[in-house]
């Protein structure tokens, strides 16, 4: 049942309860009242009656005497007929024969007056009997006088008593109604309710009547009965539930008026709740009053109001960080380029926190924080280009070398040295094992660190304890509050993101570098040599410089392995490699061939150089054997030499390979001199020679750099530091 329906209901037995009681209670009241009325008047009407029947009685005994004192019995009957005193007189003899008789006697059967109690006949005349006797007693006769008990005779009776009188017939079963002065309808009723009555009883029909018997009792023969029609007013019952009707639909209207006024606003209320549950949240309800119900209004529609522009906003920058983490994904899926990828999470870091500025810094080799990405920082640029911070030092140092991360607010007063201005900050650092990825540039940087480093990366985003790879800050989170923990959860994520970018990106140049790098030695490998061949022919080519080619073989070297084991040999080979490291330039490459074999590319370097070179080369390894830990005998030293043959471009080839060539052959010619020693390949279609050929350009370096196309000059021999010579030792 509804709230309005439980109202309508409590309204109705409120006002409806009374108005019942009230008209059962007058209806009641007026019943008893009325009843006590009829039986006050048919008591009076039974007095009267017995009155009147009396009355009548001695009138009658008054006229028999008068007949049977006179003289003429005959005479005088006539004329107390003719007097009206009595409607016949019959006069007997002593057997009871009648002697005289005026005309027109009433109907059989009469009734003497004096008669009492009920018998089962009707009556037709009331009689009184006065009997003759002579002086003596002798009994001479007597005298009936009577009077027709009529319809006339009880209409009378009904006028003297002011109510409807009924003379019963008593002889059949049940009793009929001899004559009567009620009304035709009423007499049924009537009869049925006398059938019922003893005494002085009075009982009521069911049409509203009131009944009682006036006889036959001591002094009135004649079975009548008197009744009355009800003293309430015509239609009383009729008016009060006509009155209740009418008060019950009052009160309907009036309750369900009322009811839907004071539920309306909750049913409004409700339907607007049980929209907002279904997700929609625009929904509002009218504010009609100011009582509860109207406060109560106005709160839901502020509430939905707030929760609504609440979750606009909440949807909108959900939209937008959607959009980010689609960029970052296909960022982070299709780029090694670890500047845009900084770039992406930066931008999406400071898009889910609403911050202004952002910079994502990296530890170069130096244990400075370099800004390698920022964005909202560019209207205040530091005087000395990207943002610098030693680690330890402010609140990105101190985060990256304790590994903890720290949000908080900045005093005006103590800017941090070296970092940007702001308010507030929140900075996470971020670790990945191995060296800064800062300090690796996009192509392989030469055999400087020859180590595989194949560590998986640790990228948890903090707590990484002093390790840190890099911090990941944000500036000036939008509006006044500080950044939170959400924000801190928020970011440590993007810092994740950063750590294994980071962490792809170096692995990603490893494995590049690992595969143009010899495992054993650390060296460039054969691909990569046949690579830089090409490249380097062409630069050389380009800008009109020379290139030499140093072709490395270790002499003898089968001996080293059948005297000392594979594995000496092989930690000959590193050694070997180390030293050729250690007695080049920085822009020099050095290269294992395969075996024993290495090759040496000395970029703008013209023969005499290389020659230089070569001499340095093989003094590295002559003296000094190469010690072997691991082997039976703890103190070995396997004693080497190397023959070196030497190759420029583009005195002695054209081509990379050709150039390569070239320098093998002269490597050849160095092993057919005896090893241990070095030649410059044969310029053109000349024979390899020993002596260094005459290095074209040697002499003429403006730039101090040898140039090619110059004129080749002999004798270069006594200008150079390294004379021809034959081959050393053997
Ligand atoms: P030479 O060059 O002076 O004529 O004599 P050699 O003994 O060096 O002759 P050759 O170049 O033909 O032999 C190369 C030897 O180097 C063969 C092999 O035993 C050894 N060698 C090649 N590659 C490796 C390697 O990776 N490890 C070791 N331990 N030995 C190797
Ligand atoms: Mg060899
Ligand atoms: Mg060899």
């Amino acid at each position: 049942m509804t709230l309005r329906g439980r109202l309508t209901a409590a309204f109705l037995a409120v006002v409806l309860g009374p108005v019942l009681l009230g008209a059962i209670f007058i209806a009641a009241t007026v019943a008893a009242i009325d009843r006590g009325r009829a039986t006050e008047r048919l008591a009076v009407a039974a007095g009267a009656v017995r009155t009147s029947v009396d009355a009548l009685c001695q009138q009658l005994r008054a006229a028999a005497d008068a007949v049977a004192l006179a003289d003429d019995p005959a005479r005088a009957a006539g004329q107390v007929v003719s007097r009206g005193l009595a409607a016949a007189v019959l006069v007997t003899d002593p057997t009871g024969r009648a002697v005289h008789a005026t005309p027109d006697p009433p109907p059989a059967p009469w009734r003497d007056c004096a008669a009492a109690g009920r018998t089962g006949e009707p009556v037709g005349a009331l009689t009184v009997r006065v009997e003759l006797r002579d002086t003596a007693g002798t009994a001479l006769g007597g005298v009936v006088v009577a009077q027709p008990v009529d319809p006339a005779f009880v209409a009378r009776l009904a006028a003297v008593t002011g109510v409807a009188v009924t003379l019963l017939d008593p002889a059949g079963t049940p009793a009929r109604v001899a004559h009567t002065t009620e009304a035709t309808g009423a007499r049924e009723a009537v009869l049925a309710a006398a059938g019922t009555l003893r005494g002085e009883r009075v009982t009521e029909t069911d049409d509203g009547r009131y009944v009682r018997l006036a006889g036959p009792v001591e002094g009135q023969p004649l079975p009548l009965v008197l009744s009355v029609p009800s003293g309430q007013p015509p239609g009383l019952h009729a008016t009060l539930v006509t009155l209740v009707l009418l008060a019950a639909l009052a009160a309907v209207a009036v309750a369900w008026r009322l009811a839907r006024v004071t539920t309306r606003p909750l049913v409004e209320l409700a339907a607007a709740v049980d929209r907002v549950a279904g997700g929609d949240l625009t929904p509002r309800v009218p504010v009609r009053t100011h009582d509860e119900i109207g406060r109560l209004a106005g709160a839901f529609n502020r509430m939905t109001r707030e929760t609504g522009s609440y979750v606009a906003a909440l949807t909108s920058s959900r939209d937008q960080l959607r959009g980010h983490l689609a960029v970052l994904g296909d960022t982070l899926a299709s780029t090694h380029d670890l500047q845009r990828i900084l770039r992406v999470i930066l931008h999406s870091a400071i898009a889910a926190t609403g911050a202004r500025a952002g910079a994502v810094l990296l530890t170069d080799d130096a244990g400075t924080l370099v800004a390698r990405c920022t964005e909202g920082l560019d209207d205040r640029p530091t005087p000395d280009g990207p943002v610098r911070v030693p680690l330890g030092s402010g609140v990105v140092g101190v985060v990256a070398t304790t590994g903890q991360p720290r949000r908080g607010r900045v005093e005006a007063s103590s800017v941090p040295v070296g970092e940007p201005t702001c308010r507030t900050y929140i900075a996470v650092p971020f670790a990945a094992p191995g060296d800064d990825p800062a300090g690796r540039g996009g192509e392989p940087g030469g055999p400087a660190d020859p180590e595989p480093t194949g560590r998986r990366p640790d990228v948890a985003p903090d707590g990484c304890g002093g390790g840190a790879l890099g911090v990941l800050a944000l500036y000036d989170r939008l509006g006044a509050d500080e950044f939170d923990d959400d924000d801190l959860v928020t970011l440590r994520t993007f810092a994740g993101h950063a750590a294994v970018a980071v962490d792809n990106v170096r692995m990603h140049e490893e494995a590049q570098r690992l595969s143009l790098t010899d495992p054993l030695t650390g060296l460039w490998n054969y691909r990569y040599l046949r690579e830089s061949l090409r490249r380097e022919v062409e630069r050389a080519s380009r800008f009109g410089r020379m290139l030499s080619v140093l072709a490395l073989d270790l002499d003898r070297f089968k001996q080293v392995n059948d005297s000392y084991g594979h594995a000496a040999g092989d930690a000959v080979l590193a050694e070997f490699a180390r030293r050729v490291r250690g007695e080049i330039r920085e822009v020099d490459l050095a290269f294992r061939q395969g075996g024993e074999e290495f090759v040496v590319l000395l970029p703008e370097t013209d023969a005499r150089g290389a020659a230089t070179v070569a001499e340095r080369l093989g003094a590295a390894v002559r003296g000094t054997p190469v010690p072997v830990e691991g082997h039976a005998d703890a103190r070995l030293a396997v004693p080497i030499t190397v023959s070196i043959g030497i190759a420029v471009y583009p005195d002695h080839a054209t081509t990379g390979g050709q150039v390569l060539e070239a320098a093998d052959e002269a490597l050849y010619a160095a092993k057919a001199g005896g090893r241990d020693t070095w030649r410059v390949a044969a310029v053109s279609a000349a024979p390899p020679t020993r002596e260094i050929p005459l290095p074209t350009g040697a002499h003429s370096p403006d730039d101090g750099l040898p140039r090619a196309g110059g004129t080749p000059t002999t004798g270069g021999a006594s200008s150079g530091p390294h004379p021809p010579r034959q081959s050393r030792g053997r």
